[in-house]
Protein backbone atom coordinates (compact mmCIF):
# COMPACT_ATOMS: atom_id res chain seq x y z
CA UNK A 1 0.00 0.00 0.00
CA UNK A 2 1.51 3.31 -0.87
CA UNK A 3 0.47 6.05 1.05
CA UNK A 4 1.26 9.75 0.08
CA UNK A 5 0.76 12.87 2.85
CA UNK A 6 1.18 16.31 2.08
CA UNK A 7 2.67 18.05 4.68
CA UNK A 8 5.03 17.06 7.48
CA UNK A 9 3.63 19.19 10.56
CA UNK A 10 1.96 18.13 13.92
CA UNK A 11 -0.41 15.90 12.47
CA UNK A 12 1.26 14.35 8.96
CA UNK A 13 4.44 13.74 10.91
CA UNK A 14 2.17 11.72 13.96
CA UNK A 15 0.33 9.84 11.40
CA UNK A 16 3.07 8.87 9.23
CA UNK A 17 4.58 7.17 12.42
CA UNK A 18 1.81 5.63 13.53
CA UNK A 19 0.99 4.20 9.98
CA UNK A 20 4.21 2.80 9.77
CA UNK A 21 3.70 1.23 13.70
CA UNK A 22 0.05 0.06 12.56
CA UNK A 23 1.76 -1.59 9.21
CA UNK A 24 5.58 -1.36 8.77
CA UNK A 25 4.80 -3.27 5.36
CA UNK A 26 3.35 0.23 4.11
CA UNK A 27 5.47 2.54 1.78
CA UNK A 28 4.41 5.85 3.59
CA UNK A 29 5.86 9.04 2.06
CA UNK A 30 5.26 12.41 3.72
CA UNK A 31 5.76 16.08 1.55
CA UNK A 32 6.49 19.09 3.29
CA UNK A 33 6.96 22.39 1.47
CA UNK A 34 9.15 23.70 4.09
CA UNK A 35 13.26 22.38 3.99
CA UNK A 36 12.53 20.74 8.03
CA UNK A 37 9.47 19.27 9.29
CA UNK A 38 7.62 19.97 11.98
CA UNK A 39 8.42 23.71 11.96
CA UNK A 40 5.64 25.46 13.88
CA UNK A 41 5.67 22.53 16.53
CA UNK A 42 8.97 24.91 17.34
CA UNK A 43 6.96 27.43 18.36
CA UNK A 44 3.86 26.45 19.91
CA UNK A 45 3.27 27.08 23.75
CA UNK A 46 5.88 29.96 23.67
CA UNK A 47 8.64 27.27 22.10
CA UNK A 48 7.70 24.87 25.06
CA UNK A 49 4.85 22.92 23.12
CA UNK A 50 2.10 22.09 25.12
CA UNK A 51 0.55 19.32 23.45
CA UNK A 52 -2.17 17.84 25.32
CA UNK A 53 -4.61 19.18 28.03
CA UNK A 54 -5.86 16.82 30.75
CA UNK A 55 -9.02 18.70 31.43
CA UNK A 56 -12.62 19.35 30.09
CA UNK A 57 -12.27 18.79 26.05
CA UNK A 58 -16.63 19.90 25.93
CA UNK A 59 -16.76 23.26 24.77
CA UNK A 60 -12.94 24.12 23.60
CA UNK A 61 -13.75 23.57 19.20
CA UNK A 62 -16.12 25.36 17.09
CA UNK A 63 -17.21 22.15 15.69
CA UNK A 64 -17.13 20.59 19.22
CA UNK A 65 -19.34 17.53 19.42
CA UNK A 66 -17.44 16.32 15.64
CA UNK A 67 -14.19 17.29 17.50
CA UNK A 68 -14.79 15.23 20.97
CA UNK A 69 -16.01 12.72 18.73
CA UNK A 70 -12.34 12.45 16.97
CA UNK A 71 -10.50 12.55 20.23
CA UNK A 72 -12.18 10.10 21.72
CA UNK A 73 -9.79 7.74 19.07
CA UNK A 74 -6.87 8.81 20.84
CA UNK A 75 -7.64 8.64 24.33
CA UNK A 76 -4.91 11.16 26.43
CA UNK A 77 -3.24 8.49 28.13
CA UNK A 78 -2.37 6.89 24.92
CA UNK A 79 -0.90 10.29 23.13
CA UNK A 80 1.52 10.75 26.17
CA UNK A 81 2.35 6.99 26.17
CA UNK A 82 3.53 6.94 22.49
CA UNK A 83 4.96 10.17 23.09
CA UNK A 84 6.81 8.71 25.89
CA UNK A 85 8.11 6.23 23.71
CA UNK A 86 9.06 8.40 21.40
CA UNK A 87 11.51 10.27 24.13
CA UNK A 88 9.21 12.95 24.81
CA UNK A 89 8.70 12.48 28.73
CA UNK A 90 5.68 14.41 29.88
CA UNK A 91 5.27 17.23 32.62
CA UNK A 92 2.38 19.30 33.64
CA UNK A 93 1.60 22.87 34.49
CA UNK A 94 -1.63 22.61 35.89
CA UNK A 95 -3.66 20.68 32.94
CA UNK A 96 -1.46 21.50 30.37
CA UNK A 97 0.93 18.91 29.12
CA UNK A 98 4.45 19.64 28.33
CA UNK A 99 7.36 17.85 27.03
CA UNK A 100 9.86 17.65 30.22
CA UNK A 101 12.38 19.84 28.60
CA UNK A 102 10.26 22.22 27.83
CA UNK A 103 11.52 22.75 24.82
CA UNK A 104 9.48 22.13 21.33
CA UNK A 105 12.68 21.14 20.07
CA UNK A 106 12.41 18.15 21.87
CA UNK A 107 9.30 16.90 19.86
CA UNK A 108 10.74 18.29 16.60
CA UNK A 109 13.60 16.15 16.94
CA UNK A 110 12.40 12.71 18.57
CA UNK A 111 9.46 12.70 16.09
CA UNK A 112 11.76 13.12 13.05
CA UNK A 113 14.17 10.93 14.69
CA UNK A 114 11.29 7.98 15.05
CA UNK A 115 10.11 8.76 11.55
CA UNK A 116 13.67 8.16 10.49
CA UNK A 117 13.64 4.65 12.43
CA UNK A 118 10.51 4.04 10.69
CA UNK A 119 11.71 4.32 7.44
CA UNK A 120 9.16 6.86 6.43
CA UNK A 121 10.09 8.66 2.76
CA UNK A 122 10.48 12.15 3.74
CA UNK A 123 10.25 14.67 0.71
CA UNK A 124 11.41 18.40 1.84
CA UNK A 125 10.92 21.52 -0.05
CA UNK A 126 8.63 19.74 -2.60
CA UNK A 127 5.22 21.94 -2.89
CA UNK A 128 1.87 20.02 -3.51
CA UNK A 129 0.07 21.79 -6.36
CA UNK A 130 -2.45 19.15 -7.13
CA UNK A 131 -4.11 15.75 -7.62
CA UNK A 132 -5.89 13.44 -9.91
CA UNK A 133 -7.27 10.03 -9.69
CA UNK A 134 -7.38 7.91 -12.59
CA UNK A 135 -7.65 3.83 -12.69
CA UNK A 136 -8.02 3.54 -8.81
CA UNK A 137 -5.03 4.81 -7.88
CA UNK A 138 -4.15 8.69 -7.75
CA UNK A 139 -1.11 11.12 -9.41
CA UNK A 140 0.19 13.77 -7.03
CA UNK A 141 1.47 16.94 -8.79
CA UNK A 142 4.25 18.72 -6.69
CA UNK A 143 6.48 22.01 -8.04
CA UNK A 144 9.22 18.91 -8.95
CA UNK A 145 7.23 15.75 -10.39
CA UNK A 146 4.42 13.26 -10.49
CA UNK A 147 3.98 10.33 -7.95
CA UNK A 148 1.86 7.74 -7.54
CA UNK A 149 -0.18 6.87 -4.25
CA UNK A 150 -3.09 4.47 -3.62
CA UNK A 151 -3.95 6.80 -0.52
CA UNK A 152 -4.02 10.21 0.00
CA UNK A 153 -4.19 12.26 3.25
CA UNK A 154 -4.08 16.14 3.32
CA UNK A 155 -2.18 17.29 6.90
CA UNK A 156 -1.41 20.47 5.14
CA UNK A 157 -2.89 22.82 7.83
CA UNK A 158 -4.90 25.80 7.95
CA UNK A 159 -3.62 29.61 6.92
CA UNK A 160 -2.36 31.10 10.37
CA UNK A 161 1.46 31.26 10.01
CA UNK A 162 2.46 31.28 6.43
CA UNK A 163 5.87 32.15 7.36
CA UNK A 164 5.97 28.52 8.52
CA UNK A 165 4.83 27.03 5.10
CA UNK A 166 0.50 27.28 5.88
CA UNK A 167 -0.11 29.65 3.09
CA UNK A 168 -4.12 28.00 2.63
CA UNK A 169 -3.32 27.25 -0.79
CA UNK A 170 -4.28 23.91 -0.30
CA UNK A 171 -7.93 25.08 1.03
CA UNK A 172 -8.18 27.10 -2.60
CA UNK A 173 -6.99 23.55 -4.12
CA UNK A 174 -9.62 21.71 -2.66
CA UNK A 175 -12.45 24.24 -3.13
CA UNK A 176 -11.32 23.75 -6.76
CA UNK A 177 -11.60 19.93 -6.35
CA UNK A 178 -15.77 20.95 -5.19
CA UNK A 179 -15.05 20.94 -1.38
CA UNK A 180 -17.48 22.72 0.79
CA UNK A 181 -15.15 25.37 2.79
CA UNK A 182 -16.09 27.20 5.63
CA UNK A 183 -14.45 30.20 4.74
CA UNK A 184 -11.29 30.46 7.08
CA UNK A 185 -10.09 33.89 9.25
CA UNK A 186 -7.79 34.07 11.91
CA UNK A 187 -8.24 32.60 14.90
CA UNK A 188 -6.52 32.65 18.95
CA UNK A 189 -5.63 35.90 17.55
CA UNK A 190 -5.78 38.94 19.03
CA UNK A 191 -8.23 41.78 18.16
CA UNK A 192 -8.20 45.22 17.19
CA UNK A 193 -10.71 47.85 19.16
CA UNK A 194 -12.77 50.58 17.61
CA UNK A 195 -11.52 52.59 20.63
CA UNK A 196 -8.08 54.24 20.65
CA UNK A 197 -6.00 52.31 23.40
CA UNK A 198 -2.19 53.59 22.36
CA UNK A 199 -2.01 55.67 25.88
CA UNK A 200 -1.83 52.28 27.97
CA UNK A 201 -0.22 49.72 24.88
CA UNK A 202 1.79 47.30 26.45
CA UNK A 203 0.08 47.25 29.91
CA UNK A 204 -1.38 44.16 31.63
CA UNK A 205 -3.73 43.98 33.32
CA UNK A 206 -5.60 40.87 35.47
CA UNK A 207 -9.43 40.91 35.22
CA UNK A 208 -12.82 39.18 34.26
CA UNK A 209 -13.78 39.37 30.64
CA UNK A 210 -16.95 39.42 29.22
CA UNK A 211 -17.93 38.79 25.41
CA UNK A 212 -21.33 40.75 24.61
CA UNK A 213 -23.19 40.37 21.55
CA UNK A 214 -26.20 42.18 20.68
CA UNK A 215 -26.19 43.06 24.09
CA UNK A 216 -26.57 39.43 25.44
CA UNK A 217 -23.79 37.74 27.63
CA UNK A 218 -22.19 35.36 25.02
CA UNK A 219 -18.99 33.87 26.69
CA UNK A 220 -16.29 35.07 30.09
CA UNK A 221 -12.86 34.64 31.17
CA UNK A 222 -10.58 35.99 33.74
CA UNK A 223 -7.24 36.03 32.84
CA UNK A 224 -4.33 38.48 32.00
CA UNK A 225 -5.12 41.17 29.11
CA UNK A 226 -2.53 42.78 27.06
CA UNK A 227 -3.29 46.15 25.86
CA UNK A 228 -1.63 46.83 21.99
CA UNK A 229 -1.79 50.02 20.27
CA UNK A 230 -5.06 49.23 18.51
CA UNK A 231 -6.40 46.28 20.45
CA UNK A 232 -6.76 43.93 23.15
CA UNK A 233 -3.79 40.80 23.30
CA UNK A 234 -3.68 37.99 26.07
CA UNK A 235 -4.62 34.26 26.06
CA UNK A 236 -8.10 35.12 27.02
CA UNK A 237 -8.09 37.83 24.54
CA UNK A 238 -6.77 34.83 21.68
CA UNK A 239 -9.91 32.42 23.53
CA UNK A 240 -12.36 35.38 23.16
CA UNK A 241 -11.41 35.20 19.54
CA UNK A 242 -12.49 31.97 18.70
CA UNK A 243 -16.01 32.82 20.39
CA UNK A 244 -16.01 35.45 18.13
CA UNK A 245 -15.40 33.48 14.71
CA UNK A 246 -18.69 31.10 15.57
CA UNK A 247 -20.67 34.52 15.48
CA UNK A 248 -22.19 34.83 12.16
CA UNK A 249 -22.82 38.66 12.61
CA UNK A 250 -19.65 40.27 14.17
CA UNK A 251 -20.83 44.14 14.00
CA UNK A 252 -22.09 44.51 17.75
CA UNK A 253 -19.66 42.62 19.88
CA UNK A 254 -18.17 44.08 22.56
CA UNK A 255 -15.31 42.69 25.35
CA UNK A 256 -15.97 44.23 28.51
CA UNK A 257 -13.07 44.35 31.13
CA UNK A 258 -13.56 44.26 35.16
CA UNK A 259 -10.20 45.22 36.51
CA UNK A 260 -11.47 45.08 40.14
CA UNK A 261 -13.51 41.97 40.57
CA UNK A 262 -15.07 41.60 43.97
CA UNK A 263 -13.97 44.99 44.78
CA UNK A 264 -16.97 47.25 45.28
CA UNK A 265 -17.58 51.47 45.69
CA UNK A 266 -14.62 52.37 44.48
CA UNK A 267 -14.54 55.85 43.87
CA UNK A 268 -12.25 57.48 41.03
CA UNK A 269 -9.75 58.98 42.63
CA UNK A 270 -8.70 55.67 44.33
CA UNK A 271 -8.56 54.15 40.61
CA UNK A 272 -4.68 54.19 41.28
CA UNK A 273 -4.96 51.46 44.01
CA UNK A 274 -6.22 48.81 42.10
CA UNK A 275 -4.33 49.25 38.40
CA UNK A 276 -1.08 50.99 37.28
CA UNK A 277 -1.38 54.65 37.00
CA UNK A 278 -1.11 55.22 33.04
CA UNK A 279 -4.54 52.86 32.80
CA UNK A 280 -6.15 54.87 36.27
CA UNK A 281 -5.61 57.60 34.10
CA UNK A 282 -6.58 56.61 30.69
CA UNK A 283 -10.07 55.19 32.50
CA UNK A 284 -10.69 58.65 33.95
CA UNK A 285 -9.65 60.37 31.29
CA UNK A 286 -12.49 58.43 29.18
CA UNK A 287 -14.71 58.74 32.49
CA UNK A 288 -14.77 54.90 32.18
CA UNK A 289 -15.92 52.55 35.38
CA UNK A 290 -13.56 50.24 36.68
CA UNK A 291 -15.78 47.74 36.33
CA UNK A 292 -17.26 48.23 33.09
CA UNK A 293 -14.62 49.12 30.78
CA UNK A 294 -16.15 48.29 27.11
CA UNK A 295 -14.19 47.90 23.68
CA UNK A 296 -16.10 47.45 20.43
CA UNK A 297 -14.71 44.64 18.08
CA UNK A 298 -13.37 45.49 15.12
CA UNK A 299 -11.22 43.10 13.45
CA UNK A 300 -8.56 40.13 14.28
CA UNK A 301 -5.04 40.53 14.07
CA UNK A 302 -3.16 38.87 10.42
CA UNK A 303 -2.52 35.51 9.76
CA UNK A 304 0.61 35.95 10.35
CA UNK A 305 0.00 36.70 14.40
CA UNK A 306 -3.12 34.19 14.49
CA UNK A 307 -1.73 30.80 16.15
CA UNK A 308 -5.01 28.92 14.06
CA UNK A 309 -7.45 29.80 11.59
CA UNK A 310 -10.38 29.07 11.77
CA UNK A 311 -12.61 27.14 8.88
CA UNK A 312 -11.38 24.96 6.17
CA UNK A 313 -12.62 21.54 4.80
CA UNK A 314 -16.60 21.32 6.02
CA UNK A 315 -16.97 18.67 8.71
CA UNK A 316 -19.57 17.43 6.34
CA UNK A 317 -17.39 16.36 3.67
CA UNK A 318 -15.78 13.45 5.63
CA UNK A 319 -16.92 10.48 7.43
CA UNK A 320 -16.29 9.34 10.93
CA UNK A 321 -12.53 8.00 9.71
CA UNK A 322 -12.26 11.17 8.32
CA UNK A 323 -12.25 9.65 4.42
CA UNK A 324 -13.39 12.11 2.44
CA UNK A 325 -17.06 11.38 1.51
CA UNK A 326 -16.65 12.59 -2.02
CA UNK A 327 -13.25 10.49 -2.85
CA UNK A 328 -12.74 6.69 -1.52
CA UNK A 329 -9.22 6.81 0.16
CA UNK A 330 -8.39 10.53 0.27
CA UNK A 331 -8.33 11.57 3.61
CA UNK A 332 -8.24 15.08 5.71
CA UNK A 333 -6.82 15.74 8.94
CA UNK A 334 -5.78 18.38 11.48
CA UNK A 335 -6.09 21.83 10.95
CA UNK A 336 -6.97 21.61 7.60
CA UNK A 337 -10.42 20.37 8.66
CA UNK A 338 -13.23 23.23 10.10
CA UNK A 339 -12.17 22.59 13.27
CA UNK A 340 -10.27 25.30 15.99
CA UNK A 341 -9.72 24.89 19.21
CA UNK A 342 -8.95 27.34 22.19
CA UNK A 343 -5.70 27.70 23.82
CA UNK A 344 -4.47 25.05 26.38
CA UNK A 345 -2.89 21.90 23.91
CA UNK A 346 -6.66 21.83 22.36
CA UNK A 347 -5.72 22.42 19.01
CA UNK A 348 -2.24 19.69 18.91
CA UNK A 349 -4.39 16.95 20.31
CA UNK A 350 -7.35 16.99 17.44
CA UNK A 351 -4.17 16.85 15.22
CA UNK A 352 -2.95 14.24 16.34
CA UNK A 353 -6.41 12.50 17.61
CA UNK A 354 -7.58 12.96 13.72
CA UNK A 355 -4.23 11.40 13.07
CA UNK A 356 -4.78 8.41 14.59
CA UNK A 357 -8.12 7.66 13.15
CA UNK A 358 -6.87 7.99 9.77
CA UNK A 359 -3.60 5.81 11.01
CA UNK A 360 -6.70 3.10 12.30
CA UNK A 361 -8.76 3.82 9.26
CA UNK A 362 -6.83 2.47 6.53
CA UNK A 363 -6.05 -1.21 6.06
C1 LIG B 1 2.52 30.67 17.58
C2 LIG B 1 1.69 29.42 17.71
C3 LIG B 1 1.58 28.80 18.93
C4 LIG B 1 0.79 27.65 19.08
N1 LIG B 1 0.78 27.01 20.28
C5 LIG B 1 0.04 25.88 20.42
C6 LIG B 1 0.09 25.14 21.64
O1 LIG B 1 0.86 25.42 22.56
N2 LIG B 1 -0.74 24.06 21.74
C7 LIG B 1 -1.58 23.66 20.72
O2 LIG B 1 -2.32 22.69 20.88
N3 LIG B 1 -1.58 24.31 19.54
C8 LIG B 1 -0.78 25.39 19.35
N4 LIG B 1 -0.77 26.03 18.14
C9 LIG B 1 -1.61 25.50 17.03
C10 LIG B 1 -0.98 24.24 16.40
O3 LIG B 1 0.39 24.48 16.14
C11 LIG B 1 -1.68 23.85 15.11
O4 LIG B 1 -3.06 23.80 15.29
C12 LIG B 1 -1.17 22.50 14.60
O5 LIG B 1 0.21 22.57 14.32
C13 LIG B 1 -1.94 22.04 13.39
O6 LIG B 1 -1.36 20.85 12.93
P1 LIG B 1 -1.48 20.46 11.39
O7 LIG B 1 -0.67 19.24 11.20
O8 LIG B 1 -2.89 20.44 10.99
O9 LIG B 1 -0.82 21.67 10.60
P2 LIG B 1 0.65 22.27 10.69
O10 LIG B 1 1.33 21.85 11.93
O11 LIG B 1 0.48 23.70 10.40
O12 LIG B 1 1.42 21.54 9.49
C14 LIG B 1 1.03 21.66 8.15
C15 LIG B 1 2.29 21.44 7.29
O13 LIG B 1 1.89 21.28 5.93
C16 LIG B 1 2.85 21.94 5.12
N5 LIG B 1 2.21 22.26 3.85
C17 LIG B 1 1.18 23.13 3.64
N6 LIG B 1 0.83 23.14 2.34
C18 LIG B 1 1.65 22.26 1.72
C19 LIG B 1 1.78 21.84 0.35
N7 LIG B 1 1.01 22.34 -0.61
N8 LIG B 1 2.76 20.94 0.05
C20 LIG B 1 3.57 20.44 1.01
N9 LIG B 1 3.48 20.82 2.33
C21 LIG B 1 2.53 21.70 2.66
C22 LIG B 1 3.22 23.17 5.92
O14 LIG B 1 4.46 23.70 5.52
C23 LIG B 1 3.24 22.61 7.36
O15 LIG B 1 4.52 22.14 7.72
C24 LIG B 1 0.06 27.15 17.96
C25 LIG B 1 0.20 27.76 16.72
C26 LIG B 1 1.02 28.88 16.59
C27 LIG B 1 1.18 29.51 15.23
Amino acid sequence: MRIGIVGGGASGAYLAIRLKELNPSFNVTVFERNDRLLKKISVTGNGRCNYANLGETKGKYNNDEFANRILDNLPRKDLIDNFERYGIHPTKIDNLVYPVSLSAQTVMMMLEKRLEQLGVIIRLNEDVLDYKKDHKQYTLITNKQTHAFDVLVFASGGKAYPQLGTNGAIIELMRQHGYLIEEPSPSLSPIKVKENTKKISGQRVKCSVSLINNNKLFYEEDGEVLFKDDGLSGIVILNMSTKINSLKDKNNVKVVLDLAKGYNNIKKEEYEQYVHPKIAAYLIEHNLDIHQISFSFKAFYDYNIAEVSHGGISVNEVNNNLESKKEKDLYFVGELLDVDGMCGGYNLMFAFASAETVAKAIK
